[in-house]
């Protein structure tokens, strides 16, 4: 096994506005977190240092204006004709380098894809990426250039089969939207519903693909404080029979742990347990995994739940006493391992929250399995 950590100092150089929830130092927590664990220090795994993309790498999936008007916000200069491109906005500042910041994720992303694809690297993580909100020609939900459409598009272009995986908090809308036509691309996103969280307007079970796409595109949104036992038994309900029957050569994971119950954004009560058992599912069906980091917006929860992550991808323990026994208290007052402690929910809202999943189950199998000869 080959498997690489993108990782590159100057992640955290950038310097969005104060109180802007997306920290630049994520990656270089968890990094320092993997290195402190001995994570990274074994004879499959590489640490690779990923470049600026170029502003050509872009255009397979954004408008070139668009890419013009992000260049010109690098100088940190409001100008209010950006707004009409969502940048500018409380959710997609302009800040000094906020370009600069954008095309390094991009590239961490694409080197991705290009270990993958030329040097044989079975795993590789880019904590530093997934930019689902994206548009085209828009800036959106702390998301400017959108790594995993253009990694998906190369992958294409390679010839491979492809499917993303998302289990961000957020509905992966502009990643859905880029692929809602095509079958190359299988889109599985397990999400909080639109119905209490941004996007809000999509996500929802019933947007199952169009034409060709049809069948292809895969929600599980879940209700507000779905715990862990509940998301896990959609996931396993869900992605491993699609996966297994897709077959695609490389999967896109996008890692966003924002439904931790720590999280300030979302409203899913979650913890790195289920998280875990889901990347182990998704390590366990993928020939070939580009990890991507996403959203996530306790510092010290989303570095914990990726070393934890990482550690599985390169099977370097997901059982309890093996994650004890590389864990200790090497966090600081408080926190004594990566996992974390079981997160009470009540019995009223766990019943409620099975219940509305059994149905968006039922659903996916009516709609969606027939598709794929999957037999229920
Ligand atoms: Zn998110």
């Amino acid at each position: 096994m080959k498997s690489a950590f993108i990782y590159n100092k100057a992640f955290s150089s950038f310097k969005p506005p104060k109180g802007y929830p997306w920290s630049v130092h994520r990656t270089e927590a968890t990094y320092k977190l993997c290195n402190a664990l001995n994570l990274l220090k074994h004879d499959w795994i590489q640490v690779q240092t990923p470049h600026p993309a170029e502003p050509s790498d872009l255009f397979s999936f954004h408008d070139k204006k668009y890419v013009g008007l992000l260049k010109e916000a690098n100088s940190g200069i409001f100008n209010e004709r950006w707004l009409s491109h969502g940048l500018g906005t409380t959710e997609c500042p302009v800040y000094a380098g906020v370009y600069d910041y954008h095309l390094l994720c991009t590239g961490a992303t694409l080197i991705g894809v290009k270990l993958i694809s030329e040097e044989n690297y079975d795993i590789v993580f880019n904590p530093s990426g997934g930019f689902h909100h994206a548009g085209r020609d828009f800036a959106a939900g702390f998301c400017y250039i959108n790594d995993i459409v253009l990694a998906a598009k190369k992958l294409l272009d390679l010839q491979k089969r492809v499917l993303i995986v998302d289990i961000d908090a957020h509905h992966g809308d502009q990643v859905q939207e880029a692929f809602y036509e095509s079958n190359k691309v299988m889109t599985i996103s397990f999400h909080e519903s639109g119905k209490s969280l941004f996007p809000f307007k999509t996500g929802f079970e019933n947007e199952i693909g169009r034409g060709r796409g049809k069948g292809y595109n895969i929600n599980v949104p879940m209700p507000e404080n779905t715990g862990d036992a509940e998301f896990i038994w959609a996931f396993e309900r869900v992605f491993p029979p699609l996966a297994r029957s897709f077959e695609p050569d490389v999967i896109i994971a996008a890692l966003g742990a924002d439904g931790l119950y720590s999280d300030p954004l979302s409203h899913l009560q979650l913890t790195n347990v289920s998280y875990s058992k889901a990347v182990k599912e998704i390590v366990d069906q993928a020939k070939k995994l580009i990890a991507i980091g996403c959203g996530g917006y306790q510092l010290e929860d989303i570095a914990r739940t990726w070393t934890l992550e990482w550690a599985i991808m390169n099977g370097l323990g997901c059982s309890e006493e093996d994650v004890v026994s590389f864990g200790g208290n090497f966090w600081g007052d408080g926190v004594c391992s990566l996992q974390d402690r079981d997160h009470f929910i009540t019995d009223e809202t766990r019943g409620k929250n099975r219940q509305e999943l059994e149905r968006i189950i039922r659903s996916i199998k009516k709609e969606i399995f027939p598709v794929h000869n999957i037999s229920l």
